[in-house]
């Protein structure tokens, strides 16, 4: 590592470190395709499922943070059983250039043992198996005090069906600072673009889109998806009035947002906790909105039926 990025804030060598090793995870996710062999794993039931990129890349993601930063705390999605792997070469993100990432001045001091990273190896596991390969991200979240600081949104497959072009991207973003990676882009004026699940649906989930009256409702996998969505300004509000979605699919889109200008919080307004002890399940539902969108208007006309069914 240089000297230079030794120097650097805590948080900034996370985020950057972050950045690196979702792009290896991303490697990884990728040729396990290739290979074929998915190893495929129900886990809570049929339609929450494992493979072998989940576990591979948290492998890689876990053990080279938890290298690199030994006393931040880290929660995966995947369980560390599965995960285990004593043959296991572990990834060295302080080898590759790293990105110089802003920190901002009230998150210049912060100590290893405040850190609570949360990691979803791979978001979109049921469209990964089934070949919807754009909706697949991996998710790095970074909180402390119980907020979202910061996070790092790698897609393996960004450009996947444009020939010539750079396969893949990576996008992060500091609550307070900057978003890298991407240009981002507002949602046109004179209509209501809003995204949503695709696999995860009820009744609940399509009452509070349809109170919300839009004129275009795009189901897509993911909550790392949906969020870039918001950020390209191809939706205007992400609604998941369900309880199945965690901290891990929602910490580092929620910093990325909010670095951006947008907001995130529960079905009800209020804000989702990322301390260490914080129950794994948002089980108050997602709400999201790109950067300029009034995030309150929503949350006022979700029916309070919704709000009633979805309790903490
Ligand atoms: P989706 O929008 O359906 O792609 O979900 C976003 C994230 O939340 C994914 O990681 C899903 O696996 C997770 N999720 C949402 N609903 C459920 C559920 N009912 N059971 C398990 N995971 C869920
Ligand atoms: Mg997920
Ligand atoms: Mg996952």
């Amino acid at each position: 590592m240089s000297l230079a990025s030794q120097s650097s804030p805590l948080l900034s060598r996370i985020l950057s470190s972050s950045v690196a090793v979702a792009n290896h995870a991303g490697k990884i996710i990728r040729e396990v395709m290739k290979k074929g062999e998915l190893g495929i794993v129900e886990k809570e039931n049929a339609r929450d499922l494992q493979t072998e990129a989940d576990r591979a890349a948290q492998r890689c993601i876990v053990s080279s943070l938890s290298r690199c930063f030994p006393k931040i705390t880290i929660i995966g999605e995947e369980g560390e059983e599965e995960c285990h792997d004593a043959h296991q070469q572990v990834f060295d993100p302080t080898a590759e250039i790293p990105v110089e990432i802003q920190c901002p001045p009230h998150l210049v001091s912060l100590a290893e043992e405040e850190i609570v990273v949360w990691v979803d190896p791979l978001d979109g596991t049921a469209e990964y198996t089934q070949g919807l390969l754009d909706h697949v991200t991996v998710l790095i979240g970074i909180a402390t005090g119980g907020k979202a600081v910061g996070g790092v949104i790698h897609q393996p497959y960004y450009n996947y069906q444009t020939p010539g072009s750079v396969l893949g991207r990576t996008v992060w973003g500091v609550v307070g600072g900057e978003v890298g990676g991407m240009s981002t882009v507002s949602p046109p004026d004179g209509c209501l673009i809003v995204t949503t699940t695709r696999s995860h649906s009820s009744s609940t989930v399509n009452d509070a889109i349809d109170a919300l009256s839009p004129s275009e409702v795009v189901r897509v996998g993911g909550a790392g998806h949906k969020v870039m969505l918001l950020l390209e300004g191809k939706a205007h509000v992400y609604v998941f009035a369900s309880p199945g979605c965690k901290k891990w699919d929602t910490c580092a889109p929620q910093a990325v947002l909010e670095a951006a200008g947008g907001t995130l919080t529960d079905i009800k307004g209020v804000q989702i906790p990322y301390h260490a002890s914080a129950p794994h399940r948002n089980s108050t539902g997602v709400l999201a909105s790109a950067a300029g969108q009034q995030h309150e208007v929503y949350l006022a006309k979700i029916p309070q039926h919704v709000k009633d069914n979805l309790k903490a």
